[in-house]
């Protein structure tokens, strides 16, 4: 299911924040500054098409909140692509970065486009312009981006070579999710699906669950949901549905194999932007059904691993009873009133701002090595986001106990008073 009709990320962001203000009792001055984003940048990128022709691209740039350090987000290239979507997702970033103890605010950046229908060339320059246009505005101790939906390492590359181009020196700590050997971490590519199932796993012990008697459904089969898949079988669980965007039909599919999908081999059909060929799937016996077919498994498990806004009043009555745990892969991908019937229903919700934290953790680590011009190695990497999801998984269920809340206000809870608490600190409010 695609972002539709009067759906807006911004307003559901907001509405989550107003919840948890009120919860907490949240001072006027600081309610009114953490729901609003200090810095915003819009700008036209005229970009030369591979034909000879220019063309005009819209490119945004939002810094949340930068109390606890500089901004982090990712930059998503989305024909769908709105100032709202990008304000919404800066505002989870810097609640994410809270809720892992991380010394980042939040920011996300975004340009309205297809790169389905854009050759290398022509991102490139994409990526090139859009730096131009924000070259002041971002840096090491300002606002590092990332890579997000349909950006990668190359893009990220392009972005830091027109960065150093312009500041004349070399500076990799300005953007993370850079290729391993030029500036990358180890793991960042694995991290976000890897902490998804590393608090996973911590949320099967505390419902006395064993992985291996499990079995999950997963939308999305790129970078987040292949990893989530990936860990989530060596600790023995089992993948029965995988749902994606069919470029083509212009719709989702979710692929069924009872007895378990085989990431390898899906992998091996699968596009660089996560698009399983579907007749290739069908040859290998997968089961083709609808887009929305993925929460309909009967499974323990759900994990969103696409975008946002994807359980909504509409569909959630349709999950079986059976889950018990949904880890949230995806930013925002439950509407408030969907998370409502899942609380109801007392499925344990691991809210995407700790879930899909491994991310910006292992950027986090990526800052660092970059800063200090030292890289760790793999086993280093994968310790650390393990040790600090944990940690970040414990605080927010302790807090749910303690105070008899719902997770994801726990998770909320606990990010949004680190944030208030350093705007106090900092005489802002
Ligand atoms: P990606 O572009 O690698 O993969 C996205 C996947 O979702 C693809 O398989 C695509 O086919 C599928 N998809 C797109 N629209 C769909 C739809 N309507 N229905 C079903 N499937 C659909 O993106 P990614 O990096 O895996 O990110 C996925 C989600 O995770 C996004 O919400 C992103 O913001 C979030 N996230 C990503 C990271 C990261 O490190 N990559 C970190 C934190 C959060």
């Amino acid at each position: 299911m695609a972002q539709t009709g009067s759906f807006n990320p911004y307003e559901m962001a907001r509405a989550q924040f107003d919840r948890v203000a009120d919860m907490i009792a949240m001072d006027a001055g600081a309610r009114e500054l953490l729901r609003t984003p200090m810095r915003e940048y819009h700008f036209t990128m005229p970009v030369r098409m591979d034909d000879g022709t220019v063309r005009l691209f819209q490119g945004f740039r939002v810094q949340h909140n930068d109390a606890r350090g500089p901004a982090k987000g990712g930059i998503r290239f989305h024909p769908q692509e709105t100032i709202d979507t990008v304000r919404a997702l800066a505002m989870w970033m810097t609640w994410k970065c809270a809720a892992v103890d991380i010394p980042l605010g939040g920011g996300k950046g975004g340009v309205i486009c297809d790169p389905h229908n854009l050759s290398l060339r022509e991102q490139e320059g994409i990526c090139r312009a859009w730096i131009r246009q924000v070259s002041r505005d971002i840096g090491p101790l300002i606002d590092v981006p990332a890579p997000d939906v349909m950006t990668s390492g190359q893009h990220m590359l392009w972005m830091l070579d027109e960065y150093e181009w312009i500041h004349r020196g070399r500076y990799p700590g300005v953007i993370t999710g850079k290729p391993v050997g030029m500036g990358g971490s180890l793991g960042r590519k694995e991290a976000t699906g890897y902490g998804v199932v590393y608090t996973l796993r911590e949320a099967l012990k505390e419902l006395n669950l064993r992985p291996e008697n499990t079995t999950a459904s997963v939308q999305g089969f790129g970078n987040v949901g292949q990893h989530a898949i990936q860990l989530y079988g060596q600790i023995g669980g089992v993948v029965t549905c995988v749902s994606c965007w069919d470029q083509e039909d212009q719709t989702s599919h979710s692929y069924v194999k009872r007895d378990g999908i085989d990431l390898d081999q899906l992998r091996s059909i699968t596009d660089r932007f996560g698009g399983i060929d579907k007749s290739k799937a069908q040859d290998l016996g997968y089961e083709r059904l609808g887009g929305d077919a993925w929460l309909e498994q009967d499974v323990d498990i759900l994990i969103p691993a696409a975008l946002e806004h994807q359980i909504t009043q509409a569909n959630v009555d349709r999950i079986s009873r059976r889950v018990k745990i949904m880890a949230e892969g995806a930013n925002g991908p439950t509407t408030p009133d969907a998370d409502r019937v899942l609380h109801e229903r007392g499925v344990f919700v691991i809210p995407d701002l700790v879930a899909n934290a491994g991310g910006v953790t292992c950027s986090y680590f990526e800052q660092v090595q970059s800063n200090t011009n030292y890289y760790w190695e793999m086993d280093e990497v994968l310790g650390k986001l393990d040790v600090k999801m944990t940690s970040a998984f414990l605080a927010m269920s302790e807090l749910a106990r303690r105070q008899k809340l719902y997770t994801r206000d726990a998770a909320y809870v606990l990010a949004v008073n680190r944030v208030a608490q350093a705007a106090h600190e900092r005489g802002w409010v």
